[in-house]
């Protein structure tokens, strides 16, 4: 081997004789403890020296929107068949390639839901893919699956769940929810799937629609009820909507309600969608993607109430409690609903020594899967759960900080009080049309962006374009936001001028 030949690919020095038959040197793949360090090194260095330099980057990313798609063809197509040093690849991930993205991450990323992603949620990404442990079923890895199941037992405690109920980790908001209209379809359906039918707003996240699908439940049997003003679900058409499918033969199973919509953080009322779904015999599912964690902070839970009632609730710490991208969770109130579509009896797996004791292949569709219960565990060991609830509580403060200052703007509409922590608003003025609205709208939209100190985005809420500011990521600060309100001033200036 050669001095071109990277640290991590030369051959282990001393294998004590071993083995007494010829050994392939390729085949070789472990690393020595001291490369495992300096190639670790490497990452957290880069890592460090790039988290540490967000609040400067632009906070929209830099893709150029005339060389991108030149640049992604131009990736390298074939696979190395020769060992490739990490450092020059390192140099192109953060140098080339990282900065051609959405700066998720940033102070100053106030657009679609943020998140941020916290560092000890990430070392624990490490240190559980690193170790690598088995944590599908608790017999495995029976400690580290009881982890799991405590971070489960705070996730209940938060949202108001009884301490019995299901509960599972997921990759996503999304996949939660298509765990809980099968759940829901089993128990209310069985297998008479195409009479049933659901319900959602018109404002409803578009994966709501899309696992349905998935869950074997088609477009032509779901049912969009309308909003009221502030674009929450109303449970007058809801009621009405159940009638009209009853008495065309067809079986009403679940309704679908956002605890915090994409668009603009609109709350359905709960607490009467839940009485009509349960005198009608519905499944009542709350999708809590965005708004479920706010239910940690005591101010919040009059606007979220009804939401610890329902059947089953998404949530998702990749967006409201700040974790990497990869984690959701779901809850449902009755485990035996969880378990009655998941648990399977291989004669190999041994009965749970205890009914409380968390094992995931039973509650959910995964068998192998990442160690998901580690990244929220660590997070809460090393921040505590005072300052998590600080956070997401300081989000709301800043949220409604903002909504006053952008009232007190010339030219600026609230569409809306902010429910959560997303702003929708308009440029408006006397006497224009929709179209010229919307025009001006996103005009401001753009020259707040080029600005490069915040990114924010828009939204066709019926059929009017709205922009929004949703103030989620930990590292938005008041600072950023006063950022926010002044360029958005500045930019309608200019937009007026
Ligand atoms: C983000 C989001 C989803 C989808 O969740 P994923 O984690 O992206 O799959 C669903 N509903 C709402 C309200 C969301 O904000």
């Amino acid at each position: 081997m050669d001095q071109s030949t990277p640290e991590h690919a030369r051959p282990t020095p001393d294998r004590g004789g071993f083995p007494p038959y010829p050994e392939d040197p390729l085949a070789d793949l472990d690393l020595p403890a001291e490369t495992m360090r300096s190639l670790g090194a490497e990452v957290i260095e880069r890592v460090s020296a790039h988290l540490g330099s967000l609040a400067d980057l632009p906070a929209g990313g830099e893709i150029d929107p005339d060389a991108i798609v030149e640049a992604c063809r131009a990736l390298p197509r074939a696979a190395p068949q020769d060992p490739q040093s990490l450092g020059p690849i390192l140099d192109r991930y953060f140098d080339e390639w990282l900065p051609q993205t959405f700066l998720t991450p940033g102070p100053g990323y106030l657009a679609y839901i943020p998140g941020g992603g916290l560092y000890a949620s990430a070392l624990a990404s490490f240190l559980a893919a690193a170790t690598n442990r088995f944590t599908g079923v608790w017999a495995a890895a029976p400690l580290l699956a009881e982890l799991e199941g405590r971070v489960l037992g705070w996730i209940r405690e938060w949202m108001g769940f009884p301490a019995g109920s299901g509960a599972l980790l997921t990759p996503g908001g999304s996949i939660s929810t298509h765990t809980a209209i099968v759940v829901a379809r089993e128990k209310l359906l069985g297998p008479e799937i195409r009479s049933g039918t659901m319900y959602v707003s018109d404002q409803v996240h578009h994966c709501v629609t899309k696992t349905a699908r998935l869950a074997g439940i088609h477009p032509d049997r779901i049912r969009s009820i309308p909003v009221d003003e502030r674009l929450r679900l109303r449970p007058e058409a809801l009621d009405q909507a159940i009638a009209i499918d009853r008495d065309a033969g067809l079986r009403p199973f679940i309704v679908v309600s956002s605890a915090g919509t994409t668009n603009t953080g609109a709350i359905d009322p709960l607490v009467e969608i839940g009485s009509i779904a349960r005198k009608n015999g519905l499944w009542h599912h709350v999708d809590g993607a965005y708004g479920a964690f706010f239910h940690i902070v005591p101010e919040m839970r009059s606007a979220l109430a009804g939401m610890s009632e329902a059947d089953s609730l998404t949530l998702d710490p990749h967006k409201g409690l700040f974790l990497p991208y990869g984690t959701g969770a779901l809850l449902v109130r009755d485990e035996a609903d969880l378990r009655a579509v998941h648990e399977v009896t291989a004669g190999y797996l041994p009965p749970l020594p205890d009914p409380e004791f968390h094992d995931p292949s039973r509650l959910g569709p995964e068998l192998s899967r990442p160690y998901r219960g580690l990244p929220i565990w660590l997070a809460v060991q090393l921040h505590g759960t005072h300052r998590l609830r600080a956070a997401i509580g300081e989000k709301r403060a800043l949220a409604l900080w903002a909504a006053d200052r952008l009232r007190e703007l010339p030219g600026i509409t609230l569409i809306d009080e902010p429910q959560l922590t997303v702003i929708p608003f308009r440029v408006e003025a006397p006497g224009q049309s929709d179209a010229e609205i919307d025009r001006r709208t996103r005009a401001l939209l753009d020259g707040v962006n080029r600005r490069g100190r915040v990114y924010l985005s828009g939204a066709t809420v019926a059929n009017r374009y709205v922009a929004r500011i949703c103030v989620l990521c930990f590292r938005t600060r008041g600072d950023r936001v006063a950022m926010a309100i002044e360029d958005i001033a500045a930019s309608r200036d200019e937009i007026s001028g």
